[in-house]
């Protein structure tokens, strides 16, 4: 795995800060670069606390959601964060987790929220509940949203996941949030309603990265719409050059056995072909019985499906849209950078960074050479992570240029990437330290001599 996700819908902040050092330890111990992902509730409505685990409901059976926080039962339950009653119309239908039951609102009473279950099924506390078709009105800045970003602000945390964003201004208006508070992580849009999908150029301008968030998606969407509207997000993504997350019922049944479907896999394989950065595991590994199984096969099917990836034509999604308006330098230097070690048969590019631009931008033009990011932050490592190809490698802090083109060749020929005689491609920005500005492209002969001054 490369990042970790913690649903900040569930569970306590105890048991989210008990996940941080956990996964903060085992990547240490393992010498690894692994990215933290907290996912904020947002204006997305989920049913309320219940008296039992999960009640039966029945079709036919009239049942009340009400916005005032009471436990529920099989009569009636709350819905959180408020506002629901406020955003559907008398004979709208209401998915509860992802239509595993659905009902019909009957009649709105002040509050109150009366439907008639037209597919009866279990509903248990904290599911989503959906209103296809409508949108929120509800302020991005929910409570429950305020609490997970207090708990983003007092932890160590890499990527802040945006549920239900609507447009750009939401993700603006976290970032502002945040950065108030003096945290800078990526922000990763959430694309998951109808309203998002209609504001992508917003979306895409103000995130670091975006999910396709297929289990709502599939149920603010009708179901059919899902597959181009993931294969659009993913496109576009590789057009801007930023990473895309393909997520949810990747490997549904191995939630309850020990191998995928013939589907499941056909799926994650499609998705690594189609261009995604990553692929997500949910309930798999959060409450599956085989989490670690399903982590082996995920890895399995995309490294089998990136050995025959359409390299030249995923690069060229970037390279036309980086092209559009004028090439800027960094992006002639990153493309470059793959280009010339596919022709010189390079066996790494190595790219020095501090904040992660320069091989972040690399990673874009997606090189069929391996990609060593060499930072000397942690953080940066950690946020790429979840980049495609990049095996970002903390290093100590290099001062000048010719310590970076020495340690790009011990690391090489360390690690066995390379050997004596063998070309790497380094690339650096200029001066050292300011992000945004890859603008130097070395062929490395190994090894590097050293004594250069
Ligand atoms: C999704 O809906 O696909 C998703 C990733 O969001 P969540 O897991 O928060 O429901």
């Amino acid at each position: 795995m490369s990042v970790g996700r913690l649903n900040l819908s569930h569970g306590s902040p105890d048991d989210h800060h008990s996940y941080v050092k956990f996964l903060r330890q085992a990547a240490e111990e393992m010498g690894v670069a692994v990215g933290i992902l907290a996912d904020l509730p947002g204006p997305k409505y989920r049913v309320g606390e219940m008296e039992m685990p999960e009640i039966s409901l029945v079709t036919g059976q009239h049942f009340i959601f009400q916005q005032e926080p009471r436990r529920g039962n099989s009569e009636r339950a709350s819905v959180w964060p408020f506002g629901l009653h406020s955003d559907i119309k008398k004979g709208s239908p209401i998915l509860i987790d992802e239509g595993s039951v659905e009902l019909r609102v009957e009649e709105i009473d002040g509050e109150e929220i009366h439907c008639r279950v037209t597919m009866g099924g279990l509903m248990k506390p904290n599911k989503a509940v959906t209103a296809p078709g409508n949108t929120t009105t509800v302020d991005y800045f929910t409570p429950e949203t305020e609490e997970a970003l207090s708990f983003v602000i007092g932890s160590d945390i890499d990527f802040v996941g945006l549920s239900y964003v609507r447009d750009g201004g939401d993700i603006e208006r976290v970032r502002k949030f945040l950065a108030e508070a003096g945290k800078t992580p990526q922000l990763v849009a959430k694309i998951e309603i109808q309203q998002a999908v209609d504001n992508l150029t917003s979306i895409f301008a103000e995130s670091d990265a975006v999910m396709v968030a297929r289990g709502d998606l599939g149920v603010e969407l009708p179901f059919e719409h899902v597959p181009s509207v993931q294969k659009r997000i993913i496109r576009m993504a590789n057009e801007i050059g930023k990473p895309v997350i393909t997520a949810t019922q990747m490997m549904e049944s191995m939630i309850e056995q020990s191998s995928p479907t013939r589907a499941e896999v056909t799926d994650v394989y499609n998705a690594v072909r189609d261009g995604t950065d990553a692929i997500m595991l949910s309930a798999e590994t959060s409450i599956g019985k085989f989490p670690f199984k399903a982590v082996q096969a995920m890895t399995r099917i995309a490294k089998r499906a990136e050995r025959f990836l359409e390299y030249p034509k995923l690069a060229d999604r970037r390279r036309a849209a980086a092209f559009k308006g004028g090439l800027a330098v960094d992006d002639a230097i990153a493309d470059g950078a793959a280009v010339a070690a596919a022709s010189l048969n390079a066996k790494a590019i190595v790219a020095f960074t501090e904040s992660g631009s320069t091989a972040g931008r690399v990673a874009a033009y997606r090189p069929i050479t391996p990609l060593l990011a060499l930072t000397p932050d942690i953080g940066a490592g950690a946020k790429l992570a979840l980049r495609w190809g990049v095996i970002p490698v903390v290093v100590k802090k290099h001062l000048n240029i010719q310590d970076m083109f020495t340690a790009g060749s011990d690391l090489a020929l360390e690690t066995k990437i390379a050997k004596e005689g063998d070309v790497i491609v380094a690339v650096v920005g200029l001066p050292i330290g300011v992000p945004g500005t890859t603008n130097l492209l070395r062929v490395i002969k190994l090894p590097e001599p050293t004594g250069f001054k």
